[in-house]
């Protein structure tokens, strides 16, 4: 069982690369996003809290993400589990650590997607696009603005993960502006070396 973190901005790829470790590797996606977003379409009560927050592209508050790792994390899984999109706060990183302690789990490896701002701002606009064409439901977060409050609140918050993550050994660096293909090999790599 290996358990990794992806980490990178709003649009780096760590979803498309989480599921290709899905159907390749047998891992398990974690993604708090999508978790977030199933809340909003049923309609929780935690779905109505958190809809204007995500909308606006801010960040949804660590108690809430928590505890919907903390809930799925229960029981091994063959292939691991993939993080993606959590933790994006140091206090996310903590309170993550200390699950997986708890659990009797480790954290094999935290690959952190580098990409430059230009190319990730025509990375979710073309995102957007694509879904319109093909008739797909577009992310009430894939606009400009919002992109912008995502892209600080990577800065400001998440990109601390950085170097914390660098301190306790855990990162590995690729470049997320290889092909498709490409990116998918170097996390092969790293994966192969855990
Ligand atoms: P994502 O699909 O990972 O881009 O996440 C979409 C939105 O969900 C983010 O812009 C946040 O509003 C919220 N979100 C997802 N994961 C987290 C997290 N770990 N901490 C706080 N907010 C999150």
């Amino acid at each position: 069982m290996t358990n990794i973190i992806l980490l990178g901005p709003p649009g780096a790829g760590k979803g498309t690369q989480a599921q290709r470790l899905v159907d390749e590797q047998n891992m398990v996606q974690l993604s708090t996003g999508d978790m977030l977003r199933a809340a909003k379409t049923s309609g929780t009560d935690m779905g109505k809290k958190v809809a204007a927050i995500m909308d606006a592209g801010e960040l949804v508050t660590d108690e809430i993400v928590i505890g919907l790792i903390e809930e799925k994390l229960d029981g091994e899984v063959a292939g691991g589990f993939i993080f993606d999109g959590f933790p994006r706060t140091l206090p996310q990183a903590d309170a993550l650590s200390a699950l997986l302690k708890k659990k009797g789990m480790s954290l094999d490896a935290v690959i952190e997607l580098q990409v430059n701002d230009g190319e990730l701002v025509m990375r979710i606009v073309n995102r957007a696009k694509e879904a319109a064409a093909e008739g797909k439901p577009v992310r009430a977060d894939d606009n400009e603005d919002s992109l912008k409050v995502r892209l600080m609140e990577y800065y400001k918050k998440t990109s601390p993960l950085i170097g914390y993550y660098y301190a306790k050994g855990h990162l590995a660096s690729i470049n997320g502006l290889a092909s498709m293909d490409e990116v998918g090999a170097s996390i092969k790599g790293i994966l192969d070396r855990t």
